[in-house]
């Protein structure tokens, strides 16, 4: 990318190696001048070109006048009892994004947001309730994960994980979210393995099939939330667009495709998703599809009626999916006290 084709106030985190590498020579420096500055972004953790001491002057006066590097606003920061640390970012227009960082014995994971708001209106979510803001850059989505791998390391805790779970419909933000996983992913960026980063989805069929032909082994997520179509619709508007048989379909050939497992991400609900019948139902559509379940236990949103169903029974709807030869794992939810499901800071730090 040459520096006429810069947006205005470009974000230097917008650019991959290749756009650097570009600019770098179109200025008449040398292509390892673009390694040089990555490493101090994605190694060194710099966040100012006044930082990069083995550039000449000139050269990061130039990069200061083209491109921007700086940290976020943190509008709130909160850690839980168990180390879970949540951030409440504020971009440069006010709107607001979280990221959580999650520390768990064998992985340090960073929770990230692509979208701020969302427009998907799921009826278990916070995010969903301020309705939709604005997509996320690349440079926005990559520096919600610098400044959590920062707070991990403060800890003496390399980032292992990435997951695409935060505020947001992941494939509703699709290019920028595959241009900033690239970065995430490349050694000339954050360096962390695809198949430690997971990309959730409410279901956007045409991006799974899209995602398939990416040749990415990252791994895919579906918020699933329901068995069948009137299960579904409670929960997941999008289910009307997008109905459960083709949502199933889509990940039957993404399976076919890519040899990679899918994880089912299914909400707890009592008397709404824990049943038998769900199990009968899941078991049916299930057959043929390498895939997991991540049980989620509801994690009550004061605007929704639902609720959480006791230990025994959620002990019961997994056994009896292991029973039907569906691999199940009850999540643990983390960070209770400091509001970590999906949009909750964000949302009640708005209703301030
Ligand atoms: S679960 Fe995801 S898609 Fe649904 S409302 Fe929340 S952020 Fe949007």
């Amino acid at each position: 990318m040459i520096k006429s084709e810069l947006q205005q106030n470009e974000d230097v985190r917008n650019l991959s190696y290749d756009e650097l590498v570009k600019y770098c020579e179109g200025m008449g420096e040398k292509a390892f001048r673009a390694t040089q500055i990555l490493e101090w972004i994605y190694e060194k953790n710099a966040w100012s070109f006044d930082e990069m001491s083995n550039l000449s002057q000139p050269l990061r006066e130039k990069l200061k006048q083209d491109l921007i590097l700086q940290r976020n606003s943190i509008a709130q920061k909160q850690i839980s009892e168990d180390g879970t640390t949540k951030f409440l970012f504020d971009l440069y227009d006010h709107e607001k994004v979280e990221s959580v960082l999650i520390p768990t014995e064998k992985r340090t994971t960073a929770c990230i947001s692509t979208q701020a708001g969302c427009k998907f209106g799921c009826k278990f979510c916070a995010s969903g309730i301020g309705g939709w803001k604005r997509n996320l850059t690349c440079a926005e989505i990559v520096t919600q994960v610098l400044h959590v791998k920062e707070e991990a390391l403060k800890h003496k805790r390399p980032l292992t994980n990435i997951v695409f779970m935060g505020t947001g419909e992941n494939f509703d933000n699709y290019d920028n979210l595959m241009k900033a996983i690239r970065i995430i992913n490349s050694d000339k960026g954050i360096n962390i393995g695809a198949r430690h980063i997971t990309i959730s989805t409410v279901g956007v069929v045409p991006k799974i099939k899209e995602l398939a032909q990416e040749g990415l082994q990252v791994e895919l997520a579906i918020s699933l939330h329901g068995y069948d179509n009137p299960s579904r619709n409670v929960l997941m508007p999008v289910n009307k667009k997008y109905p459960f048989d083709e949502l199933i379909a889509a990940c039957r050939e993404y399976v076919r495709l890519t040899k990679r497992q899918i994880t089912f991400e299914y909400i707890l609900i009592k008397d709404v998703t824990c049943t038998e019948n769900a199990v009968q139902a899941l078991k049916k559509a299930f057959r043929g599809i390498i895939c997991k379940m991540n049980l989620i236990p509801y994690n009550p949103v004061s605007e929704f009626d639902h609720k959480t169903p006791s230990k025994e029974e959620m002990l019961k709807f997994k056994n009896s999916l292991e029973a039907s030869g569906i691999h199940a794992t009850i999540r643990t939810p983390r960070g209770k006290d400091v509001n970590a499901a999906c949009g909750q800071l964000r949302h009640k730090h708005l209703e301030k």
